[in-house]
């Protein structure tokens, strides 16, 4: 269809399932698709609440270079290094960024000893310790402070970025 019409295709993957399955259907599925050149719409279908579907969405898209903005989170898997809560430090880093429309990338990591270098590549992060943590910029480590105070620390710098 692609190669032989003009007209705009909308691409998606129905009845994809829940927000588990469907979404890794949809990006699969969907990356296929768009990696080709085809689509020029995307609906992600997910049994679940319609905001989630939209996040998805602009996560593949994002993924797939074919979206900019947004600020996208990287953290690591955790290991026998790590000594705070990371899983939850994560989620509350990706919950805080969704309202800033920075393009940048912010890593969360789960130790000092590795976090900073494993994080070179994001442009700011945060890496925990045994009760403190540090500040991490494009790898450099530029403030150390209470583990407790990571969040603010970064929500501070992500409001002061590029002003
Ligand atoms: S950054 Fe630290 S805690 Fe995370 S996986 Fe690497 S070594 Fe483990």
């Amino acid at each position: 269809m692609a190669d032989e019409t003009l007209y705009p295709l909308h691409v998606g993957i129905t009845e994809a399932g829940s927000l588990y399955s469907g979404n890794i259907k949809s990006a699969v599925g969907l990356g296929i698709i768009l990696y080709r050149g085809i689509g020029d719409t995307i609906r992600v279908s997910l049994t679940g609440d319609p905001v989630e579907e939209i996040k998805s969405a602009k996560m593949i898209l994002r993924t797939l270079g074919l979206r900019e903005g947004g600020i996208d989170v990287v953290s690591c898997p955790t290991c026998g290094r790590t000594k705070i809560d990371l899983v939850s430090l994560a989620n509350q880093v990706e919950t805080m960024v969704q309202g800033y429309d920075l393009n940048i990338k912010v890593a969360v990591m789960g130790c000092a000893v590795n976090g900073p270098g494993e994080a070179k590549e994001a442009d700011i992060g945060i890496a925990g310790g045994n009760g403190d943590g540090l500040l991490i910029k494009k790898g450099q480590i530029v403030r150390k402070m209470r583990e407790e105070q990571l969040l603010d620390a970064l929500r501070q710098e992500l409001d002061q970025w590029k002003k």
